[in-house]
């Protein structure tokens, strides 16, 4: 509904601070925002949690020696902002205004108004492209090894890309399949070198260097399955078939920005831009934190500490208006 006429104050439900996302940097701003007594609501989204909820173990996160799962971190992330005050909607937000001082959110058809918005919707498994990958998605073709992997047990698998996605997915394979090629088209990983050496030390693990996908083959009946993969040389073109059981497309993120595109300054590749050492984006009172503003660092704990750096520009933004 919208309400005019109205000074700022009286304005029915008008939210302090808005949080949109749910995976490290929108509960770390929810934390930090509920004990600042600002009662944020947050919008966990269609991933809720983020893409922790679909890795297996996080041994780089602070605080775990012993290593945790990701949706085991998570759900401690979401439990630690509840427990001051953060209000956790199971909505995706579909539509944005940040036109104007006071800022709107629509989710399931509601408008929700607030003084400050905090963007922390992360960012999503890219694809290669290809009509036969969504023809074959969720039939042999996943991002996903934690969610799908079982399927494969004492099957043949590749994995595509070279970066620690793909290596961790690599590895992670060879607990349920019998082997685990994996794709890459140039002759090295960018992966960090501790898990390139995971990867190559692993002996169900064989490496098509210079490979690209350019088909992923299956059968329609009787049951919809993958078969395997056309693969072709990036130096010379040439073209070799693989028989495969199914395929893990590991080859990085894209943000999800599209909703505020309108209104928010994002860079060539979608990623919004806040200012150096701040989470302040060009629109005064929206702040965006975590992967959905990062295309360098991407880590959990990174995103985390723009959370909470959100939490605290939006703190003292309101200050700034005397809220
Ligand atoms: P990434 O580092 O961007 O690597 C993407 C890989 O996919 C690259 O090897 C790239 O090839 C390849 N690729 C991209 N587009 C392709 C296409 N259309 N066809 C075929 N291959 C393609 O992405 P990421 O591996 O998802 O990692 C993202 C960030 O998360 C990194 O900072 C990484 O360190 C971090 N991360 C950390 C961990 C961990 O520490 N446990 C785990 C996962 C991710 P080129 O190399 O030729 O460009």
């Amino acid at each position: 509904m919208e309400i005019t006429g109205h000074p700022i104050d009286e304005r029915i439900n008008m939210e302090k601070v808005i949080i949109v996302g749910s995976g490290p940097a929108g509960y770390t701003a929810a934390l930090y925002a509920g004990r600042a007594g600002l009662e944020p609501l947050l919008f966990a989204g269609p991933e809720p949690g983020g893409q922790l909820m679909i890795t297996t173990d996080v041994e780089n996160y602070p605080g775990f020696p012993d290593g945790i799962m990701g949706p085991d971190v998570m759900d401690l992330f979401r439990k630690q902002a509840e427990k001051f005050g953060a209000r956790i909607r199971q909505e995706t937000v579909e539509s944005a205004d940040l036109s104007s001082g006071t800022f709107s959110v629509m989710a399931n058809g509601v408008k929700h108004e607030s003084r400050t918005v905090i963007v922390s919707t992360g960012a999503s498994a890219k694809w290669i492209g290809l009509e036969s990958e969504v023809t074959f998605g969720g039939y042999g073709v996943s991002a996903c090894a934690t969610c799908d992997g079982f399927f494969f047990r004492g099957k043949t698998v590749a994995v595509v890309g070279g970066g620690d996605t793909a290596m961790e997915e690599a590895n992670y394979l060879t607990r349920h399949a019998d082997k685990v090629y994996l794709i890459h088209r140039r002759d090295q990983f960018r992966a960090s070198k501790i898990m390139q050496e995971r990867v190559l030390a692993n002996p169900k693990v064989e490496v098509f260097w210079n490979s690209r996908i350019d088909e992923i083959t299956g059968e329609m009946e009787p049951r919809k399955k993958v078969t395997g993969v056309r693969l072709a040389s990036t130096i010379d073109d040439t073209k070799s078939d693989l028989p495969l059981d199914g395929v893990f497309v590991a080859i990085g993120h894209h943000p999800n920005s599209d909703i505020f595109k309108n209104s928010l300054e994002t860079d060539e590749n979608g990623y919004i831009k806040v200012k150096p050492f701040s989470t302040e984006t060009n629109v005064s009172g929206v702040f965006a934190c975590g992967d959905v503003t990062d295309h360098k660092y991407r880590q959990a704990i990174t995103a985390a500490g723009s959370g909470c750096m959100a939490a605290i520009d939006a703190e003292r933004h309101l200050e700034s208006l005397g809220a």
